[in-house]
């Protein structure tokens, strides 16, 4: 007898991913990260460091992996809340944020690596600002799990692309409590491990799946199986997905040809014959009409000084006076 493990959850809104693909970009890219930090230890233990809400559902599947070894690379949830609000006093948060990671004993390897979401990257920098106070002698790397690329704000060492990941930061119930800075002298809310996992049937099923993962490949599992039912709402999202791919593969070609024309043309140099305007001396490109500033004249061999329409002749091209 198989029961139907068909989740009743919100799933907020509809994209072109079922709850099935979902979790299952979650476990694959969890392992990815996993894997790639065993396979930096060489004698020298790494930390994750769990930063709040939004990286919590990727560092439960990790902990659950059979990979997962925390004498090699253990993970420690810190929540901490900025909501993208930049601090006046970070010294002061960094101050008493310390003394709640101390209280606990909280240990951290030389080698840390942050996950997190990051936006305006406040709430990573400041977490970072708050580990290094504490723990002066630590490598922070920073790793970014975003919904598209260019959402961060800041540089990260790394950053990974996963379309599902709003539905683990903000739709799916909460993993790690909130921790704001408000609160950072109340011990009592510095909760450092996973909440209501019991009652949390996507929880359930992430730590399921990652048990026997890679072994059993996601998509053989009933909890896959179960729930993914591509509805017609969810076909029409995957085209409106397959138009969007192909929109930006088209861009990137076209970007891609574009700049090695330019590069020809760059390649090319040679010069033509300007018409000179006067009061004040200026350029003006006979094929194109463009005319340029007051600098152009003076400085003829930088061709920057002399902006021509994209599809003229003349671009990099040295203006002679004849
Ligand atoms: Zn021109």
């Amino acid at each position: 007898m198989s029961s139907s493990k068909k989740l009743d959850i919100y799933f907020g809104i509809t994209t072109y991913q079922t709850l099935g693909d979902c979790v299952k970009e979650l476990i694959v890219a969890s392992y990815s990260i996993y894997l790639n930090l065993l396979s930096k230890v060489n004698n020298h233990p790494i930390t994750i460091v769990c930063g709040g809400q939004s990286p919590s559902y990727y560092c439960l599947a990790m902990m659950n992996f059979k990979i997962f070894n925390p004498k090699l690379v253990n993970i420690i949830i810190l929540p901490h809340s900025k909501g993208g609000v930049k601090s006046d006093d970070q010294n002061n948060e960094n101050i008493l944020y310390c003394e709640r990671l101390k209280e606990k004993g909280i240990i951290l390897n030389d080698n840390v690596v942050i996950i997190d979401g990051v936006h305006s990257g406040t709430g990573i920098l400041a977490l970072e600002s708050a580990l290094k106070y504490c723990f002066p002698s630590i490598n922070v790397y920073k790793i970014a799990i975003n919904s598209q690329e260019d959402i961060a704000k800041i540089t990260v060492d790394e950053e990974i692309v996963l379309p599902s990941e709003p539905k683990f930061s903000d739709t799916f119930p909460r993993l790690v409590t909130s921790f704001h800075p408000r609160d950072f002298n109340d011990s009592s809310k510095f909760i450092t491990e996973f909440i209501n996992l019991e009652n949390n049937p996507v929880a359930k099923m992430i730590i399921d799946i990652a048990k026997k993962y890679p072994k059993i490949p996601v998509e053989e599992t009933d909890w896959y199986i179960d729930n993914n039912e591509v509805t017609d709402e969810i076909k029409r999202e995957r085209e409106k997905e397959r138009i969007r791919i192909e929109k930006i593969s088209e861009l990137k070609h076209i970007s891609k040809l574009k700049r090695i024309s330019e590069d020809q043309l760059k390649k090319k140099g040679g010069t033509f014959k300007t018409i000179i305007l006067n009061d004040p001396k200026r350029y003006q490109c006979p094929k194109c009409k463009t005319i340029t500033g007051e600098l152009a004249p003076l400085y003829p061999k930088d061709t920057t000084l002399f902006s021509h329409n994209f599809d003229c002749q003349n671009r990099f091209k040295i203006p002679i006076e004849y």
